[in-house]
């Protein structure tokens, strides 16, 4: 994914320590451990830039929900309602850590190796200790978004001088901060996001009245470069211009926002404006986290809207989306959205190894015949080999490294049974 670096068909990736060391054919090295990758695809780990990890207890309850009640059909039930009303407040520190955990490592098993996880449930400082005790323990790479909770116990926003002093003053580890500061918020946790130098993270569906919001604050000087946005979903003209002009970051759920009503996922409206979006998973309540759903959706969404233009005879029609241009969404994009282009996002000399090995040798698969078509348009996570983050190996030949995933299991089971008794929200299994 770096084209100064280039494709090859087969080729040696050298890795000391944490780094990428040299990438080309019959590298000339005689005393490293060698990782066969054979039938295999080697390319950057996926970077998700918009995840709420600790709702993993949460996974396809709301299979059919809605966003919110918007006063249309079918809104009745909705995410804001039960979710966000019911289930988070009712969340104690002990299931924040093991949503958190068991996202990550299921995540990585995923080839998913970097996520900026938008963690909205911080309602006392001992459950953002939890959050981020989970995501240290997970080995991944982890943008970790502080955004606010609820009840008297919340420190929200000023907690986030603690945490940046007690876990993120380096800024060589996995670990980096952001803030979660929606646009309707008030401004306090704005200005501390920007005297400690951390990105800023924040929601923008058209629906809900934000595209208002970002042009004020747009013209308060508020939007930066440092921002991200999350959907982007019917904004004006106007937004689009901000996002344009400050080099503002956005994040498309499209699965997500094409079943909970978010609106159309910005896909060709974003590359009219010259903003390249990166993708993201948001949601295990709706949909699944994994990315070669992300990138085939807005890859069979992209073209099935630009094909239905063509078949209706027009003739100036914006380029339909390569398998490649999914694949640098998922990537790089990725990174830079997340502010981490500096280490991660491609395979480059350099860089911090975050790596994926794809089996090309699957049934799925095999034989192998163009390599971006056989990533976007074939595989799914059971072609996912090995995974190795920061040069350690975290998946390897199939299975997860060091992770006891019966006890995982048996907590997030507990957790689930805890909070919907707790919600009082009916799981209903059929
Ligand atoms: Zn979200």
């Amino acid at each position: 994914m770096d084209p100064k670096v280039g494709d090859f068909a087969r080729a040696d990736v050298l890795v000391q320590g944490k780094k990428i060391m040299a990438i080309g054919p019959e590298l000339n090295v005689t005393d490293a451990a060698i990782i066969d990758a054979t039938g295999t695809v080697v390319m950057p780990g996926f970077i998700d830039t918009h995840h709420h990890q600790f709702q993993t207890a949460l996974r396809s309850f709301l299979a059919e929900g809605l966003l919110s009640d918007d006063g249309q059909p079918h809104g009745r039930k909705n995410y804001l309602n039960l979710v966000l009303g019911q289930l988070t407040p009712v969340y104690r520190p002990e299931d924040v850590y093991i949503g958190e955990l068991y996202a990550s490592l299921s995540q990585l098993d995923a080839g998913v190796t970097t996520v900026v996880d938008t963690s909205q449930v911080n309602h006392t400082p001992e459950h953002s200790d939890a959050a981020i005790r989970a995501l240290r323990e997970s080995g991944r790479r982890v943008r970790y978004a502080y955004s606010s909770g609820m009840g008297a116990g919340c420190a929200y926003p000023r907690d986030i001088l603690r945490l940046q002093k007690q876990y993120f003053s380096s800024s060589d580890q996995l670990l980096t901060l952001a803030m979660g500061a929606e646009l309707g918020g008030v401004r306090e946790e704005w200005a501390l996001a920007r005297q400690l130098g951390v990105p800023i993270v924040s929601h923008l569906v058209g629906g809900f009245g934000h595209t208002r919001t970002l042009e004020r604050l747009d013209r308060e000087g508020l939007i930066k470069s440092d921002n991200e946005f999350f959907h982007a979903t019917s904004l004006s003209e106007a937004s689009w211009k901000v996002i344009a002009d400050t080099g503002a970051g956005i994040s498309i759920a499209a699965p997500v926002e094409l079943t909970m009503r978010h609106g159309t996922p910005p896909i060709q409206t974003a590359l009219d404006h010259g903003v390249q979006p990166s993708l993201s998973s948001d949601v295990e309540c709706t949909m699944t986290a994994d990315f070669f759903t992300q990138m085939r959706t807005v890859f069979t969404l992209h073209r099935g809207l630009v094909n239905e233009r063509a078949l209706k005879g027009e003739a100036q029609l914006p380029k339909l989306l390569t398998c490649r241009d999914v694949i640098r969404f998922a990537t790089v994009e990725g990174a830079r959205v997340a502010h981490l282009s500096h280490k991660v996002g491609s395979l480059t000399p350099g860089k911090e190894a975050d790596i994926v090995l794809l089996r090309t040798d699957a049934i799925n698969v095999a034989p192998l015949n163009n390599v971006p078509g056989a990533i976007v348009t074939l595989m799914e996570r059971s072609n996912v080999d090995t995974v190795i983050v920061a040069g350690r190996i975290r998946k390897w030949r199939g299975a997860l490294v060091s992770v006891d995933l019966g006890r995982l299991r048996s907590e997030i089971e507990a957790s689930r049974d805890y909070l919907f008794k707790k919600a009082r929200v009916r799981l209903e299994l059929f």
